[in-house]
């Protein structure tokens, strides 16, 4: 599609079918370049979805002082991160920004004012699992950042005011991971899909089950939710991108659960689909 044609369609009141919404657990950037089972698991959710008009991604990476969108017609790789090799520094995800998306998505957010950002760009958070779904980089990206300042219900309340992209052909993902315990990583145990600490375990199965169950108010309040789940969610930016996604879901959308394992001891990979 023409890039006018995704303004039009972006900034029209006329509706296409509701798209689904991603929460994907990215992991290690490494994923952004490795072959595991990880990859083919969002290469064939990709497969599931209609191609999108644009993607807006709520990554784990940008937190700010504010709610920022990003607006630039094309936005840089970020290679936030070090200690990697430099193949994956070399990595360029060459997909271009929609400023009309960034504009609409400004105009329709009441909970605050956003902000329309020029400088960040799209960070590995957004990247290196946007690159598996859409290799040719032909989809528009935008980045929604997090506020650092506000609660759980805060960003659960301000992502229930995206829904309206659902039905503009924007497909929204949040990137993070469910269980983020970067300081209990067993990095022996990193090429061994599957090894979670006792802890993990219990806190992903939990989880798994108030998302099933349609209990986002447990998760919000994921701070009263015992000893695993407080292991798992030592800082909230991993998790604040599932309540975005979860925020989106309507009553009687199916949840499908994929990449649901532990790695390294302290992190799961689990992501999830809705609709
Ligand atoms: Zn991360």
């Amino acid at each position: 599609m023409k890039v006018n044609k995704i303004n039009n369609a972006i900034e029209s009141d006329n509706n296409t079918a509701k798209m689904p919404v991603l929460f994907l657990g990215h992991g290690s950037p490494m994923n952004a370049i490795e072959e595991n089972e990880f990859v083919d698991g969002w290469r064939n959710i990709g497969k599931t979805l209609t191609k999108p008009n644009a993607i807006l991604c709520v990554s784990a990476h940008w937190e700010t002082r504010r709610t920022c969108v990003t607006a630039m017609d094309k936005p840089t790789t970020i290679h936030d991160f070090g200690g990697f090799p430099g193949e994956l520094f070399d990595v360029q995800y060459p997909a271009p920004g929609s400023p009309a998306l960034a504009r609409e998505t400004k105009s329709i957010i009441k909970k605050t004012i956003v902000s329309l950002d020029e400088n960040w760009g799209l960070d590995h958070g957004c990247w290196s699992v946007v690159k598996h779904l859409y290799p040719n980089a032909d989809v528009p990206v935008i980045q929604l950042s997090l506020d650092y300042y506000q609660s759980p219900q805060y960003h659960y309340d301000l992502a229930r005011e995206l829904s309206p992209l659902r039905n503009k052909g924007v497909l929204i993902i949040g990137s993070g991971n469910i269980v983020h315990n970067l300081g209990l990583v067993n990095w022996e145990k990193i090429d061994e899909p599957g090894f979670g600490y006792d802890w993990a375990i219990e806190a992903n199965e939990k989880i798994k089950k108030f998302i099933l169950s349609n209990d986002h108010k447990a998760l919000i309040d994921y701070k009263s939710q015992g000893r695993a789940i407080n292991m798992a969610i030592p800082t909230p930016e991993h998790f604040l991108p599932l309540l975005y996604s979860l925020a989106l879901k309507e009553e009687n959308e199916i949840i499908n659960i994929f990449n649901d394992k532990e790695v390294a001891g302290s992190l799961s990979m689990t992501s999830i689909k809705i609709g």
